[in-house]
């Protein structure tokens, strides 16, 4: 056991993460983990008052992986999405905040328009953050979620437990094509963050993502960054009634490509940037 003020290991973790995170970042996934792993509070930290016992070896294991670029989120086994708590592990990509938005689109469009009984779809689910958000957020809905990954729907599995909300889990190959024959025949909403990363992008990623995440998530097969946009885009073209909704995230560096050919099964579609600045989502409806 290692006894020590809050303080000192806060700034001992901080001092050796930023040797690869910036000041700040590393501050805060310090706190992060001193609140998460030890149950400390931020003025607990800053004001010194504690003194906590750490087992060394713990204390040496997260560090260590910190140092080695594992994302925080992973060595936590949770991270935060529009206000609540999702497990996530390597089986699937952490939540980025522009899914949030996309999140946030198809709020709003049900605020605007509401539907009763609203059925909907989240294709290549990972952790469910898209799928169990919207089940908890729009009353009465029906949601169903796939993805090709076992271990991805046991995580959302688990995410929608602790939610406390109903989702219809499968796990499913969408580009194989054999979808269920449960399945509903229309859905109101279907909604991807499909795996849109080519090769030529890869140099450029940092190494938090490249050596954690899971590149089946990340990248496109075939490197051909409109795979699974064809894919989601002829399934809307069957599934969505008159008035449904298509809501996708796309690749900032082809939005007028997957807006074409989204135009092209008859989808007519709007690009929404995110808060970076960059074209990031798409709505597709087969009504003007
Ligand atoms: N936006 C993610 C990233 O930059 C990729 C998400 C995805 O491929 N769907 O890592």
């Amino acid at each position: 056991m290692l006894t020590t003020s809050a303080r000192q290991l806060f700034d001992h973790i901080t001092h050796v993460i930023s040797s690869i995170y910036e000041p700040e970042e590393a501050r805060s996934i310090t706190f992060w983990l001193l609140q998460n792993k030890l149950g400390l509070t931020k003025t607990s930290i800053l004001t010194d008052k504690v003194i906590t016992s750490v087992a060394a070896k713990d204390f040496n294991d997260w560090i260590a992986r910190l140092l080695r670029h594992e994302p925080i989120q992973y060595i936590l086994g949770e991270t935060e999405f529009r206000g609540r708590t999702f497990r996530v592990n390597s089986h699937v990509l952490i939540p980025r905040p522009e899914t949030e938005e996309l999140v946030e689109w198809v709020l709003e469009e049900y605020k605007s328009a509401p539907v009763k009984n609203c059925r909907i779809l989240d294709i290549g689910t990972g952790s469910g953050c898209i799928a169990v958000s919207l089940a908890a957020e729009i009353p009465g809905s029906e949601v169903w979620a796939i993805d090709i990954s076992s271990g991805a729907i046991s995580i959302a599995e688990q995410n929608a437990r602790l939610q406390h909300v109903a989702v219809h889990f499968r796990q499913i190959d969408i580009l194989a094509g054999n979808l269920p024959e449960e399945f509903p025949v229309y859905f109101d909403y279907i909604i991807s963050n499909p795996p849109y990363v080519t090769i030529a992008e890869k140099d450029q990623m940092l190494t938090n993502v490249i050596a954690y995440e899971p590149h089946q998530a990340l990248f496109v097969p075939d490197d051909d960054p409109l795979l699974f946009y064809k894919v989601i885009a002829s399934f809307s073209q069957s599934s969505l009634p008159e008035r449904g909704k298509l809501f996708v995230e796309l690749n900032e560096h082809f939005p007028q490509e997957t807006s074409t050919l989204m135009q092209s099964f008859g989808l007519h579609t709007t690009i929404r940037h995110d808060l970076f600045g960059k074209p990031r989502m798409l709505c597709g409806s087969l009504s003007a």
